[in-house]
């Protein structure tokens, strides 16, 4: 069992990782169930999977304890996170009765955890919510750190607020019933943290990811346990990504981001499977600025393709060019005029940003990438 700390004045919270935890739901979240109880049921989101997998065994743990669940479900996918799907949420929680004290649990991947983490920023102008992450990604990054959101027409997560969990639960044996391919885009972040700022983890994933990916529980809770760590301390720093220590976690998020939006937001292209990519990107124009060598970025490369991630943008058979790629970097949320904040590497194990980068040169280091 590991509990990290997200150490935010008058926010603060815990991140408790353990095998098997859910069973336990009644007791480690137990100050916020308290106003549960006699009639009142505990409100629970989660999709139609989560449910089906998960809800049993909580509804189990929470009746020894005499509670009831009531739950709003959503269907999986990216659909639910909409101006649609938050209206749906936040009149359920409102015919709930749902008060400013009250904890809503969001039992899910990214898309309810950003969901709900946005429904309770404005509900009753804040109410509390625990994280439940189901899917290695949120189990390592969306559950943590405040951000929530959801998509509109214009783009994804534009509309959201920071509203920080009142607690994380997180039980890695869900991850047992999570399809491969989920399994790897989680692991695409897992790898980041190595990448942006801990160079023995990295070396450890490289000796051990195979076992993460196989989910064997020790390394698992071993790899979710550093990633948290890191991910809570560097939100501890800078909570809203004023100071460029937040920004340090969008390592292989530009580029990833315009592979993204060239394949359409598709299944084509995983979040996860497009951040592999652009860690891959990241590391060969930071060896093209000679600020690491091509062999470390070829070792950064190895570590992705071996987890069965996807290495090589040539290989996605896009029909534009370097151009039209940067086109849609020009539209992040970070864009400050013709050039745009990247995150590269000075070393394996450590990030910085780049502020000096010219869009042309991308656009010319794509067209080699995509040849
Ligand atoms: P997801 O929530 O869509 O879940 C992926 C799929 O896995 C779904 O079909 C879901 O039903 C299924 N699933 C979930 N848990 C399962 C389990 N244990 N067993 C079997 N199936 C399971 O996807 P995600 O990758 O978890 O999250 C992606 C979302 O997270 C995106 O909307 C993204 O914008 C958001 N995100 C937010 C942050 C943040 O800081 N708030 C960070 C990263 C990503
Ligand atoms: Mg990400």
């Amino acid at each position: 069992m590991a509990v990290i700390p997200v150490a935010l004045a008058g926010r603060g919270y815990e991140v408790v990782i353990e095998g098997g935890l859910l069973d336990r739901l009644p007791q480690a979240a137990a100050p916020f169930l308290k106003g549960y109880g006699n009639g009142r049921a505990v409100p629970f989101v989660a999709d139609t999977n989560t449910r089906r997998l998960y809800a049993p065994a909580m509804e189990r743990a929470l009746a020894a304890h005499n509670l009831k669940a009531e739950w709003f479900i959503v269907e999986p996918g990216e659909d639910a996170k909409s101006w649609r799907g938050l209206e749906k949420l936040t009149d359920w929680l409102l015919a709930l009765g749902v008060t400013r004290k009250d904890h809503v649990f969001a039992l899910g991947g990214g898309v309810v955890g950003d969901l709900v983490g946005f429904a309770c920023a404005i509900t009753k102008r804040g109410c509390g919510f625990v994280q439940i992450p189901t899917t290695l990604l949120a189990q390592v990054d969306s559950s943590v750190g405040g951000k929530t959101a959801i998509n509109t027409a214009a783009g994804k997560n534009l509309i959201g607020a920071f509203h920080q969990p009142s607690l994380v639960l997180i039980d890695p044996l869900v991850l047992a019933t999570l399809p491969p391919r989920e399994m790897r885009a989680g692991y695409a972040e897992v790898l980041k943290y190595g990448l942006l700022g801990d160079a023995a983890f990295f070396a450890w994933l490289e000796a051990n990811g195979d076992k993460v990916l196989a989910r064997e529980p020790a390394a698992l809770e071993h790899a979710i346990a550093t990633s948290i760590a890191m991910k809570a301390r560097i939100v501890a720093e800078d909570e809203r990504e004023t100071a460029d220590r937040r920004a340090l976690l969008n390592l292989g998020h530009t580029f990833g981001h315009a592979l993204e939006a060239e394949t359409g937001f598709s299944q084509a292209l995983l979040h996860g499977e497009a951040v592999a990519l652009g860690m891959v990107l990241a590391a060969r124009y930071s060896a093209r600025r000679g600020e690491i060598s091509q062999e470390d970025a070829a070792r950064a490369t190895a570590a992705i393709a071996a987890a069965g991630l996807p290495s090589e943008i040539a290989a996605l058979g896009l029909s534009r060019d370097g151009a039209a790629l940067v086109e849609h970097m020009r539209h992040d949320k970070k864009a400050e005029g013709t050039t745009l904040p990247f995150l590269l590497l000075k070393a394996l194990g450590e990030a910085y940003v780049a502020r000096d980068v010219d869009l042309a040169d991308i656009a010319a280091f794509l067209d080699g990438e995509l040849a």
